[in-house]
């Protein structure tokens, strides 16, 4: 008889940006058959992942989200419906309260717990794991390259002293890395100890019973920071990603209005920038009218997703670019929109699930980062990777504005240029490369398999070092 599969437990942050490539990650053990799972969230967010796990046997178990969270508006269950991202840290405050109820649920799951996959936003999960003694691994959400710079940057603060912005900087652990302060968002890097951040920052570190971290990325990505890391920090991190490639999608013959629209874009051989900010990002009005400014002035196609509700982009802009772009103000699949062979460039924020999924469709990206580790994911993809052109507001400040005639010159010059070519390039090799590693032999195949088998172990071997 064969022994039965191991049990995965996963917890995200309720984030779509921490959700959704831990749906990637089921779908893989599911399609591949190396794991069973239940996934743990609140009631308001069961349906989303719900439906995400169509097809597989997941089991959703629905922990109730604290009633009157002190400062939270009532019915917020994650933080894209936070009316302003200022109460981040009360929502995450609040998630704490979810321990009891989360400790009494995974204690009387019918099928044992293998081991725990949880979000590093959940650190006290570790605890409430060990004390059934499943072992416990951390999803950040983020690459490598990001988690060990940021660790370099909280440990060293070599910013501190600097002349100017734009003065470089080094950390210990890559001597050649030239950083700047535009590489860093302000509140991670130099948060004072009496605040609330600051105890956020030390809060989401690795507990030193840590297992292992997932990393959304394949070794080939980058493969010095990988290495930094599992030989120097800790604790140990997989690459199993790019998680997005985790489903294979076929061309679904159900064409949507806008893939519709995108197929006639392909018939008239004109190519379309997709712009897209995720699904939490502020943007201010003025700076919205300057991106509709650009986008108008850039001649180029359009599908642009603007989040923000009731927002007036410019008088009779619609109505004039109608014929060659389109707004959208619902949620999209932006995944099969980015594989849709009529997308030439991607104009985002850089959160790293826009990244990995831009690199898994060989689209160059358009960097223009706006909070959490996205400055670092930015210089990532410009400077070590090549695959994209930086946004920078037109004052030469760090936090101004972008203007129009500068969006539809980066625009034009990635879709069209000599920099844009060169990026497309390499992004399509990138994609090649992304694939190999998810296919079966790939790196990111035999890790996940590696993976499973050391961390369901129940001894505490197999941890790097650094922080275990
Ligand atoms: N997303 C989507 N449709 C939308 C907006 C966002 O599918 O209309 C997905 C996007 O594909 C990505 C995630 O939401 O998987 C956003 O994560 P990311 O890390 O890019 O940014 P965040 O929202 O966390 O800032």
């Amino acid at each position: 008889m064969s022994s039965p599969l191991p049990h995965v437990a996963f917890f995200p942050f309720m984030s779509k940006g921490h959700i959704i490539p831990l749906i990637h990650l089921a779908h893989l053990l599911h399609r591949r058959c190396l794991a069973t799972f239940t996934f743990f969230t609140t009631p308001l967010n069961a349906p989303f992942i719900r439906d995400s796990l169509a097809g597989t046997d997941a089991s959703i178990v629905e922990l109730p989200f604290p009633e009157n969270a002190p400062g939270l508006p009532p019915g917020i269950e994650s933080t894209d419906r936070l009316p302003d991202m200022s109460l981040f840290l009360t929502f995450y405050n609040a998630t704490k309260q979810l321990r009891p109820h989360f400790e009494q649920a995974l204690a009387s799951l019918p099928t044992a717990v293998s081991f725990l996959i949880s979000d590093g936003f959940l650190g006290w999960s570790t605890e409430s794991a060990a004390k059934l003694g499943i072992p416990r691994v951390a999803s950040y959400g983020m690459g490598c390259h990001a988690m060990a710079i940021q660790y370099y940057i909280r440990r060293e603060k070599p910013h501190r002293g600097l002349a100017s912005d734009d003065q470089p900087f080094t950390v210990s652990g890559f001597p050649n890395l030239r950083l700047t302060l535009d590489d860093l968002t302000q509140f991670s890097y130099d948060p004072h100890p009496a605040d609330e951040v600051y105890k956020f920052v030390e809060e989401i570190q690795p507990p030193p019973d840590t297992r292992a971290v997932v990393d959304n990325s394949f070794y080939e990505l980058e493969p010095g920071y990988v290495d930094h890391w599992n030989s120097h920090i800790g604790p140990k991190a997989w690459c199993i990603g790019l998680l997005c490639l985790a489903q294979q999608k076929t061309r679904s013959n159900n064409r949507t209005e806008l893939l519709q629209w995108l197929d006639s874009r392909v018939a008239m051989n004109r190519p379309v920038v997709y712009v897209a900010f995720g699904s939490q990002a502020e943007i201010s009005e003025l700076q919205l009218k300057e991106i509709a400014i650009g986008l108008e002035r850039s001649g180029v196609d359009f599908l642009w997703v603007v989040r923000a509700k009731g927002v007036e982009l410019g008088e009779g802009f619609e109505e004039r670019v109608a014929e060659r772009g389109k707004v959208v103000r619902e949620w999209v699949d932006q995944l099969e929109i980015l594989q849709h062979e009529s997308i030439r460039a991607f104009v985002s924020h850089c959160g790293w699930n826009s990244v990995t999924e831009g690199i898994s469709a060989g689209v160059p990206i358009l960097a223009w980062p706006m909070m959490a580790e996205q400055r670092l994911n930015a210089r990532f993809l410009v400077q070590d990777l090549g695959i994209g052109l930086r946004v920078r507001a037109s004052d030469g400040t760090r936090e101004g504005l972008v203007r129009g005639e500068d969006i539809a010159k980066l625009v034009r010059e990635l879709v069209d240029g000599e920099k844009g070519k060169e990026a497309a390039k390499k992004a399509k090799d990138l994609a090649r490369a992304a694939r190999m590693a998810m296919e079966e032999g790939g790196s990111s195949w035999r890790a996940l398999e590696q993976m499973i088998a050391e961390v369901s172990q129940k001894t505490t071997t197999g941890l790097a070092p650094g922080l275990a």
